[in-house]
C-alpha cells in the first residue's frame, strides 16, 4: 500500500500549518512570510521581518487593538523607515496612525 505517501501528506499538513499558525502577512509583499523576534540590541521594540522580500518593521506590544473593520483582535502598530501605522494581517488593512509615538 501507500503508507509513505500518507505520512508524506500529514508531514506536509502539519508544516503548512505549523507555518501559517508563526507567520503572518506582510504588509509590503503581501506573503504570508511575516516573523516576529526581539533583540535588545536592535530594538526595544518587537521586530517584525519578511523572509519573501526583506521587510522590517518595529512593533510597540502595548498598542495591539481590535481591527474596526473585520474584528480581527490582534491588529498591530508597527513603523517602518516611512511612517506608522496599524497592520491588520487578516483583511490586510492599512491605517496610518500620526498620533502615537512607538
Ligand atoms: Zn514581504
Ligand atoms: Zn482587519
Amino acid at each position: 500500500m501507500c503508507n509513505g505517501k500518507h505520512i508524506d501528506l500529514l508531514y506536509t499538513i502539519k508544516q503548512k500549518y505549523l507555518r501559517i499558525m508563526s507567520l503572518h502577512k506582510c504588509p509590503s509583499c503581501k506573503e504570508i512570510g511575516l516573523n516576529w523576534r526581539v533583540d535588545d540590541e536592535i530594538s526595544e521594540l518587537t521586530i517584525w521581518d519578511c523572509w519573501e522580500c526583506g521587510y522590517q518593521a518595529f512593533e510597540n506590544e502595548s498598542y495591539v487593538s481590535e481591527c474596526p473593520d473585520c474584528g480581527y483582535a490582534y491588529r498591530i502598530l508597527i513603523k517602518d523607515d516611512y511612517t506608522n501605522y496599524w497592520w491588520c494581517s487578516n483583511c490586510e488593512k492599512k491605517t496610518i496612525e500620526n498620533e502615537l509615538e512607538l
